[in-house]
């Protein structure tokens, strides 16, 4: 039996960050995922931007609506609406291994190698001190790992007017990229109406992304092809695989993917971990020293409460989440615009007391590159060959806002793990998530003042849709950090009460969930569990 000295589940944000500060410090880590990837759509892209390629590429099809036309879909438009054929690996093995029982919480989660991030929007707010004290962060620490996490991913940002509730603190960044002509038309009227907006508490500004700007070792700057959502070909954006692609390149880190964790037993000096072979079905164990979990916060729960053999609820937190088509009539009929992109460009924060806390987020998207048929039928009334002659000419005025919103906990939002026979782990995580009336009214009033106030901007809202719960993709809070020995529940440190060399990476411990998306916090929360691992021994 091998003992290896650092295992880290999980090759997304929370496992990438961790493994390479662990890596950085010298020491020897096993990253063990089960990393689906989809090698087929690597080099499928031409090295053209998205308008040339609509118009000269035979083949375009194969990349835009997948070679079996995979990336069609005439299901209900809701949660990852945005993920394409090149991306569709997050899902896979998630309908056998990541079984879901629920009535009202559709979350998305991936066994992909990279996690969720193979598809996420790169968007990167820093929380607010108040907000991470809330969380049960602390901000000195935090904001010091922003910075090592800024470093290392790359940020690209503006500190305007609004830097408050954009980069915080942040000083480590590039520049904010070019706003598309939807964007600086939205932002021209913000600013032409300033204190209108300012008077019902509404801040606009650039939003943050792990978007390079300019080049960073072998990464490239961003070229503006509007391809985002079909390939990560210059590496532009700051994906989880890429930092764990780098650390393979390291003697001291070895990858094992194929193998889904289904426990952990903690013996007196050691961890052993016991996986699924995801192709054979066979079991085997792996044992470590330290052992820290990047498994993502619906991930490690499940193995957590398998590990711990108790039947016990534990909480959830999840940014409910509306998604809001809005039209701007000043741009309806003109040409595709080249040099879009399909990143976020602005946000809009509600922070009606002024304090930076239980805030409200917007973040505003045009909508070029991704294909009609996910908005066309949206379209009430009219068949699909009328509502896509339509769309052609509503397209280049259509901006999406999508609008989050805090969470906190309630005895309304809890997940057990019961009994499931056609599961490969035997169980399904039994989620109920629900809001109580005056969270929703609250809610409702929140994005009709967003709404209203964004006629200003020449921006009209078509219709307020909720995906479902869950599919804001932003989850914490299963483990709350506790500064009691209490099972279920994360030292401040990551380190699992009850366990001596058991670690939490994610953001399972987080107490409080503001509506600025958590994955930089994630990020920066991993990087310091890492270093508590280091502090704590081998
Ligand atoms: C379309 C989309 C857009 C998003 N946009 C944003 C955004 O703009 N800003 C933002 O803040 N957030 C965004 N998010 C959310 C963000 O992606 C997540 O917060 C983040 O990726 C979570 O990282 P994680 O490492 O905690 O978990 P995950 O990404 O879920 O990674 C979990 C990893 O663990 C592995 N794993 C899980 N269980 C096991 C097991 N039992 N055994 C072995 N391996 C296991 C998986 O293979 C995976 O590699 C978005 C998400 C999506 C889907």
């Amino acid at each position: 039996m091998k003992i290896l000295d650092y295992i880290v589940v999980g090759s997304g944000c929370s496992g990438a960050m961790s493994a390479q500060t662990l890596v950085e410090a010298g020491k020897q880590v096993t990253m063990v995922d089960v990393g689906a990837t989809n090698p087929k759509y690597h080099d499928m892209v031409p090295e053209k931007d998205f308008i040339t390629l609509r118009k000269t590429d035979p083949e375009q099809y194969r990349y835009l609506l997948g070679s079996e036309i995979e990336g069609v879909s005439w299901a209900q438009i809701g949660k990852g609406a945005q993920i394409t054929p090149a991306r569709k690996h997050m899902y896979k093995h998630a309908d056998t291994h990541l079984r879901m029982d629920s009535k009202n919480f559709f979350p998305i989660e991936s066994l992909g190698y990279g996690g969720a991030g193979i598809g996420w929007g790169v968007q990167c707010w820093e929380y607010s001190d108040a907000d991470m004290r809330m969380a049960g962060l602390d901000p000195q620490k935090m904001s010091q790992a922003y910075e090592t996490v800024a470093r290392r991913i790359g940020i690209s940002g503006t500190n305007d007017g609004t830097g408050k509730y954009t980069l915080g603190t942040l000083k480590t960044y590039q520049p904010s990229p070019k706003m598309d002509r939807n964007h600086k038309y939205i932002m021209g009227k913000y600013d032409k109406h300033l204190k209108y907006f300012q008077k019902l508490g509404l801040h606009m500004g650039r939003t943050p992304l792990a978007l390079l700007t300019k080049d960073k070792g072998n990464r490239k700057a961003y070229a503006y092809q509007d391809m985002d959502f079909y390939t990560d070909k210059h590496r532009s954006a700051w994906r989880p695989w890429i930092a764990v692609d780098e650390l393979r390149k390291n003697n001291s880190f070895t990858y094992i993917g194929g193998y889904m964790v289904k426990t952990f037993k903690e013996k007196d000096d050691y961890v052993e971990l016991v996986c699924v072979n995801v192709d054979t079905g066979k079991e085997e164990s792996f044992y470590c020293r330290s052992l820290i979990l990047g498994s993502g916060v619906l991930g490690t729960a499940r193995i957590v409460l398998r590990s711990l053999g108790a039947k016990k609820r534990l909480p959830i937190l999840c940014n409910p989440y509306t998604y809001i088509p809005c039209l701007q009539p000043a741009m309806v009929g003109k040409e595709a615009e080249p040099g879009k992109m399909g990143f976020a460009q602005l946000s809009l924060f509600l922070d009606e007391n002024n304090d930076n806390v239980d805030t409200s987020v917007a973040s505003l998207y045009s909508y070029q590159s991704l294909m009609m048929f996910r908005v066309i039928k949206q379209i009430p009334f009219l068949s699909f060959t009328d509502a896509r002659v339509l769309m052609q000419w509503l397209m280049p005025g259509l901006v999406i806002m999508g609008v989050h919103h805090p969470d906190k906990h309630s005895d309304n939002k809890y997940m057990e793990l019961v009994p499931d026979k056609h599961s490969a782990t035997g169980d399904s995580l039994k989620v109920h998530y629900e809001l109580g009336a005056e969270e929703l009214a609250e809610l409702d009033r929140r994005e009709k003042k967003m709404v209203s106030a964004m006629r200003k901007t020449g921006t009209f809202a078509l219709k307020r849709i909720n995906p479902g719960y869950g599919a804001s993709v932003h989850y914490a809070g299963t483990l709350p950090f506790s500064d009691e020995e209490k099972s279920f529940t994360l030292a401040r440190n990551g380190r699992l009460h009850g366990t001596k060399k058991v670690f939490v990476a994610d953001s399972s411990g987080f107490e409080y969930l503001p509506s600025r998306g958590v994955t930089f916090t994630l990020l920066a929360n991993a990087h310091n569990v890492a270093e508590g691992v280091l502090a704590h021994g081998s």
